[in-house]
């Protein structure tokens, strides 16, 4: 079975370039210049030796022993907590400026959904000196306001949304708006495996770096460089992209992918894109998206901002029609949950984001041998508001 794009930016039915007249000399150029420009060396020296020393990679592989007692068998959490700005997301922003760099364009602009991709674009942008625009729901805005401070002092300028329900959709059609209006000086750093071709295969790449150093780290440590399984939340999927990456080919290799079910999936609060939709068209490519009967995308639930988003990159459609990867998802209470008990096993406080992974633990009957490695995306400083609410809700003293 092949999981690679194909030449015309197709997974199997899946991908594609569905857009605007407008935008087709900006996609076309990058098409026909994104493999050569980051397979060249000169672009790789510059990558490599900032994903080291301004990233922090690579990042830990850490045994998290009483986590693994909890559960009967062996966890390991892939640290990108521990990235520079507190997620994976940086990875992407850094290539892709590099990027943008070498095309020859000078304004940046992004959209976010917990902030933390704004984050790593502003980052990458104040370090570049490049001007920056990050489009955000007012709605995120309002529950992520750590991210939205950082993004100021880091000289971005932060574009509320009102449209829709105010989330990632929403702020992801108004960057392609501006897109469109800019076509000439603007490049459009995209957050996630989403969006026309070559995006999906151009942001798997540049997150490809996680299975990579993974590999590498479990044969130090295990004597092996395949786990039995590994587990990644998804909202776009960039971060199970990256950690899937190398694996993809090793069939004995178990790639579980966790959905935000929201308030569950038999509600209408939910952002379980591959449970509750059907293939359609959204932000440029041909993927599962959760839409009603005439076709129009419905509003998605996460309590995690980073999840709210009612479609998912394309090669996730194919990874779970092909039955590669296994789909699960996760309710808030759940997510919410799993965060507590990770913070109080490991000293971890993770991203409500990936605190979906780790309520996977529970779902899947795993044997004390089993090598379980778990992609811990973020750390979760950004969502100290939802977990103090949780604690106070359900450490209530008994009267
Ligand atoms: C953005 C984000 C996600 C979701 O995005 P993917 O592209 O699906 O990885 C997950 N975890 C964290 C910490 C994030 O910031």
């Amino acid at each position: 079975m092949n999981y690679e794009v194909s030449e015309k930016g197709f997974y199997g039915p899946y991908g594609g370039a569905y857009i605007p007249e407008m935008l087709v000399p900006n996609i076309t150029q990058l098409r026909q210049s994104y493999r050569k420009i980051l397979e060249s060396e000169e672009f790789q020296r510059e990558l490599q030796q900032l994903l080291r020393d301004f990233v922090g990679r690579p990042t830990p592989l850490y045994y998290a022993s009483r986590l693994s007692e909890r559960y009967g068998t062996r966890i390991y959490l892939k640290r990108e907590d521990l990235a520079h700005t507190g997620s994976h997301k940086l990875n992407n922003a850094l290539g892709q400026i590099l990027l943008a760099k070498r095309l020859g364009k000078t304004r940046i602009i992004a959209e976010t959904g917990a902030g933390q991709h704004g984050v790593a674009a502003a980052t990458v942008c104040a370090r570049e000196g490049m001007e920056c625009v990050v489009y955000m729901g007012e709605t995120d805005i309002a529950r992520q306001a750590p991210n939205v401070a950082r993004m100021k002092m880091l000289g971005a300028k932060v574009v509320p949304v009102t449209s829709g329900n105010k989330t990632l959709k929403d702020a992801t059609n108004e960057a392609i708006r501006d897109w469109i209006n800019h076509p000439e000086d603007t490049y459009y750093i995209i957050g996630s495996v989403v969006g026309p071709h070559p995006y999906p295969d151009l942001v798997a790449r540049l997150q490809s770096v996680i299975s990579l150093e993974l590999r590498e780290q479990l044969r130090k440590k295990t004597g092996n460089t395949d786990p039995d399984y590994i587990l990644a939340c998804v909202g776009g999927g960039s971060n199970a992209a990256g950690i899937f990456y190398h694996y993809l080919g090793h069939q004995a290799v178990h790639l579980i992918a966790i959905e935000a079910a929201g308030k569950g999936l038999d509600t209408n609060e939910t952002a379980a894109t591959i449970k509750k939709g059907r293939p359609g068209i959204i932000h440029g490519s041909k993927t599962y998206l959760m839409q009603n009967e005439d076709g129009q995308i419905t509003e998605p639930y996460s309590i995690s901002a980073g999840l709210d988003y009612p479609g998912i990159g394309p090669m996730h459609s194919w990874l779970y029609e092909t039955g590669r990867v296994q789909f699960l998802s996760a309710t808030d209470t759940e997510a919410l949950k799993s965060a507590l008990e990770l913070t109080r096993l490991e000293g971890i406080i993770p991203a409500l984001e990936s605190a979906h992974a780790l309520a996977a633990l529970s779902m899947i009957p795993f044997k004390s041998s089993h090598t379980v490695v778990i992609n811990l995306s973020g750390r979760g400083d950004k969502d100290l508001a939802a977990y103090t609410d949780y604690i106070t809700e359900t450490e209530k003293p008994n009267q």
